[in-house]
């Protein structure tokens, strides 16, 4: 969808009920697809390089950085990478 296709434009709480039926779930069943390779398959079935302060989330396919969660003093930051999909199935 294009903007100026819109039926409407309107704030960002417009879109909190179809959000939550992406990530109201756990999330490792979420189907993502990487802009690499375009493998598509379950964030469970990602490679993640893990310590105290990040999780980089990469594509088992081609080893992409789909997306990096970061522990910081002001909260958790959620960094897209190359997904380029995240699909619930
Ligand atoms: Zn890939």
């Amino acid at each position: 969808m294009r903007a100026e296709t819109a039926r409407s434009t309107v704030d960002g709480n417009a879109a909190a009920g179809l959000l939550a039926d992406v990530f109201g779930v756990d999330v490792t069943v979420l189907v993502g697809v990487c802009g690499g390779c375009s493998a598509a398959a379950p964030l469970a079935e990602t490679t993640v390089e893990l310590d105290e302060t990040a999780a980089i989330v990469r594509c088992r396919s081609c080893t992409h950085t789909l997306l990096t969660v970061l522990r910081t003093p002001s909260g958790i930051r959620l960094v897209i990478g190359t997904l380029r999909v995240l699909e619930r199935r």
